[in-house]
């Protein structure tokens, strides 16, 4: 069996002398990858594209450890781990127009994070406690499952990211342990329309809806945001609310990633084949919030190839379809509507007379297609 790669996340219990260390090992690990960031940019120019070597990033860090003698104090494997993620931010560059060139690390904007490799002599993890390079024994709290897991001889861990949310801190567990146990297949396979309309932001030919609903979240948030504008800036109530504020940030991403996660296994578990139509990158659905909150359609596709992988990898799994006259084809009789309006939720086939459920017309149109062959491939 083919080794398994897994992130496994677990909530830390810090005293506040670890508290004062971790904060500083962040800050470390952020000055790190600036400075040398800032050397490189010295030798090389403001937008050079050179790829720096490892030997060179690693004379960089020598020489800040010397100018920076603090950089000493912290825990040494996490400023090789930052050196190692800033070649990784060139080589990526480097090799694909998505990846945007290293930029320094602002406190603000960037969440707070080290990553430390751990030790092959020694299991990190003992019960419920985990044992971090120079910081020692952290207590942490998870699921029994994932205990089970952390705690279980045939899991071998890689390397521990521990990062801060601005309320917690958490340990995120790269671990290597055995693949899970694969889904059967079902021979049966649908298609979806993916829509910005109230209809449902998911529409199978199976005539499942889906809805993604943060309202309450959203108005809480802009409730806080309003209680803090009438306090003074940094003033002990503004901190308290500030706070609350944080929780229910985490709490919406928290959900939004729960709901993509339960989604796309269900959607795997009874499918071999889900198909879309091509043209999905292009559709906006706006979850709201003052940033205007955006459903990461791309992530749930990925999560869904991902998932087809790991359980099912024998079936065809997550294809595409071009997108033309979906909507406008009457699924039963073939028909072709000239003129449908974006807001008419019935369509109604003048041909054959039926009445179809629009979204539902798309999907089943979507999935016939690719039944015709219609499918392209490597998109
Ligand atoms: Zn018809």
């Amino acid at each position: 069996m083919g080794e398994y790669i897994r992130g496994v996340v677990v909530k830390l219990h810090l005293t506040p002398e670890q508290e004062v260390m971790f904060k500083k090992n962040y800050g470390c690990t952020r000055k790190t990858r600036n400075k040398l960031l800032n050397k490189y940019k010295a030798k090389y120019g403001e937008d050079s594209t050179k790829i720096p070597t490892k030997k060179e990033l690693n004379q960089f860090l020598n020489e800040s450890k010397k100018e920076l003698p603090y950089l000493n104090e912290t825990e040494s494997t996490s400023l090789q781990q930052a050196r190692d993620d800033l070649h990784k931010a060139f080589t990526n560059c480097a090799k694909s127009k998505r990846h945007n060139p290293p930029k320094f690390h602002s406190k603000k904007k960037t969440r707070l994070s080290f990553r430390q490799t751990t030790r092959k002599d020694k299991r990190p993890v003992e019960n419920n406690t985990l044992t971090l390079r120079k910081h020692g024994k952290v207590t942490f709290s998870t699921s029994v499952e994932y205990l089970d897991l952390l705690n279980s001889p045939q899991t071998k861990f890689n390397n521990i990211t521990v990062y801060y949310d601005g309320l917690n801190h958490y340990a995120v567990f790269n671990i290597e342990t055995n693949p899970p146990e694969q889904l059967p297949l079902t021979e049966k396979h649908i298609g979806c329309d993916i829509n910005s309309n109230k209809n449902g932001w998911l529409v199978t030919s199976e005539k499942q809806k889906e809805f993604f609903d943060v309202d309450h979240d959203n108005q809480m948030i802009q409730h806080i945001n309003r209680l803090m504008s009438k306090c003074r800036n940094k003033s002990r109530r503004w901190k308290k609310q500030e706070k609350r504020l944080q929780k229910w940030y985490n709490k919406r991403t928290n959900q939004l990633n729960d709901y993509i996660e339960k989604l796309t296994y269900q959607l795997v578990k009874e499918y071999d084949t889900i198909v879309f139509e091509k043209n999905y990158s292009t559709i906006k659905i706006l979850i709201g919030g003052e940033q205007n909150m955006i459903f990461p359609l791309s992530r749930f596709i990925q999560r869904l190839k991902d998932k087809f992988q790991l359980y099912k990898p024998g079936a065809d799994g997550v294809q595409f379809v071009k997108s033309y006259n979906t909507s406008r084809t009457c699924h039963h009789c073939g028909h072709i509507k000239q003129e449908l309006d974006v807001k008419t939720r019935k369509y109604i086939c003048q041909k054959c007379g039926k009445v179809l459920d629009r979204d539902v017309n798309a999907a089943i149109n979507i999935l016939n297609r690719w039944f015709n062959g219609d499918s392209l491939k490597n998109t």
